[in-house]
């Protein structure tokens, strides 16, 4: 992720925590806040685990193929 004000490299500041008690890690997708390194612009509530699941990669691959076949 990058900065939409000056292009810089977003550090993450803070990651949104589980719910307690939460057994579906997998499935649950946290936020974060990120903070630009050049110039300090923060951006809140950004997905953080967006993208990593392997169940999502999966189906975008399953509608392309039936796409294709149409
Ligand atoms: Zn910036």
């Amino acid at each position: 992720m990058f900065c939409k004000e000056c292009n810089g490299i977003l550090d993450v500041i803070r990651i949104e925590e589980y719910p307690e008690g939460f057994k579906d890690i997998i499935g649950y997708k946290r936020l974060c806040d990120v903070q630009c390194l050049s110039c300090g612009n923060i951006y809140y509530s950004q997905p953080y685990d967006w993208g990593k699941s392997v169940n999502e990669v999966r189906n975008l691959n399953i509608a392309k193929k039936r796409r294709s076949n149409n």
